[in-house]
């Protein structure tokens, strides 16, 4: 599968950036099934609201550009389905103190949290090393109940919509955990790791030669 992201530039002060492998616009049959999915989701924004500004980066997010590309967003909302990806967003956000609101999904089930930098953990507090490569599901592999990518990106707009108001109590040190089959919703409390190799330190003292890093990342990062 190809994966791309695409983010918005809402007009005014405040800016998102969502990070996306929607295979929704791939659906086949459907006339933007060859388009990219920049091209496809700018469609969508614009429909919905043609003073949205979309900002389109057509290229695969990496560690070369990814401090270029995310800094100066107030959130980003991370749907990425692959865990390269999470962890390095996750160590170059919390070098540049930008919030994320994270969702992934598998099966019948969601995970929903919000990482804010030296607020609360981060996703490596949370999972301090991503699961050997045999052992990482991929929604392509084990499908996904459709619907669920629905639920759960009204979830985290809701949180991008609470995180720039300032509004409610942001999901910051909880873990929402959505059971579709059983219709229930589970939270977790998470705190800071205290030896959290990238939060517990300070930010200037990441480096982006070691973001999303690991000693084995080429193991898990082949597939
Ligand atoms: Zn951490």
């Amino acid at each position: 599968m190809t994966r791309r992201f695409f983010c918005y530039d809402l007009r005014g002060p405040v800016t998102a950036i969502a990070i996306s492998v929607d295979p929704a616009h791939d659906t086949p049959g459907s006339a933007r099934r060859f388009l990219a999915k920049v091209d496809s989701a700018e469609q969508t924004i614009n429909s919905l609201n043609p003073d949205v500004e979309v900002v389109k980066y057509k290229t695969r997010l990496d560690a070369s550009n990814i401090m270029e590309i995310i800094d100066g967003y107030d959130v980003i909302v991370d749907g990425a389905d692959n865990f390269p990806t999470r962890y390095l967003l996750n160590d170059a956000t919390v070098r540049l103190g930008i919030p994320v609101v994270s969702a992934s999904i598998l099966g019948f089930d969601g995970q929903l949290s919000v990482f804010a930098p030296y607020e609360g953990p981060c996703y490596r507090c949370l999972y301090p090393t991503p699961p050997p490569a045999e052992l990482a599901p991929s929604c392509g592999a084990n499908g996904v109940l459709g619907v669920l990518p629905g639920t759960m990106g009204m979830l985290q707009a809701t949180e991008v919509i609470k995180l720039i108001t300032g509004s409610g109590e942001p999901l910051i040190g909880r873990l929402l955990l959505y059971d579709a089959l059983g219709a229930t919703f589970t939270e977790l409390k998470v705190r800071r790791d205290p030896n959290c190799p990238i939060c517990s330190r300070d930010p200037d003292s990441i480096s982006e030669e070691e973001m999303g890093k690991f000693p084995d990342y080429e193991a898990f990062c082949a597939g």
